[in-house]
């Protein structure tokens, strides 16, 4: 029995999704709910903004600069980062209580939040999501209308930068299906779950 377990118990995945912003990274993970509806996305708590259409406690958990800071006092992220002026943090018991009891738990963090998870979690699932091209990844921020254009123009060359940090991924899904890109992740967590832990 003990043999059994020790090879065959199953904890849940930690599956780490960057990439630029305008990626459709939200828009992916959307489709792969519907898909793998048993995978739990983790809502991150922020500091930023609503923008319109975002909804409190299902996009993100929207705080005060001073909560958060009460939070980081407290030990109560896995990692958290600042991107633009806001913070944007990983709440550490939810994450530890799903991986616990099995559940598979997918983290949509930038490149900073990744190198953090995967320093204190080195079983973490890499996966890194690329725009089929850098055009199509600033039409894709456009099209969003919800930026100004020295915020776009940032953002593009922060795209450029982020691009540095695709080796310290194991696996690179490009978006020109959102469909597509879906299911290729659903294949990434599948072989996952039947890779012999070495
Ligand atoms: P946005 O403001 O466009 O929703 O997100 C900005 C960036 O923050 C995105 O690249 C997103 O991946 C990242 N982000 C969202 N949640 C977290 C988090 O919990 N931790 C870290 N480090 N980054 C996050």
């Amino acid at each position: 029995m003990q043999t059994w377990d020790k090879y065959t118990r199953r904890s849940g995945l930690l599956i780490v999704v960057s990439g630029p912003s305008g990626v459709g990274k939200d828009s992916v993970l959307d489709e792969f709910s519907k898909i793998c509806p048993d995978v739990k996305r983790c809502v991150t708590t922020t500091t930023r903004e609503p923008r319109k259409n975002e909804i409190d406690g299902v996009d993100y958990n929207f705080v005060s600069h001073e909560e958060f800071q009460r939070r980081i006092e407290h030990g109560g992220f896995l990692e958290y980062a600042e991107f633009y002026g806001n913070l944007y943090g990983t709440p550490r018991k939810w994450v530890e209580e799903k991986l616990a009891d099995g559940t598979d738990v997918i983290l949509k963090i930038e490149v900073q939040g990744g190198r953090a998870v995967k320093k204190q979690m080195p079983e973490a699932v890499m996966v890194f999501l690329v725009a089929p091209s850098l055009e199509e990844l600033e039409r894709r921020l456009r099209s969003r209308g919800t930026e100004a254009d020295d915020i776009i123009a940032g953002r593009l060359n922060r795209a450029l930068a982020e691009l540095e940090h695709i080796p310290d991924y194991q696996y690179m899904i490009v978006n020109d299906s959102v469909a597509r890109a879906a299911e290729e992740l659903k294949a990434v967590i599948s072989a996952e779950h039947c890779r012999i832990k070495q």
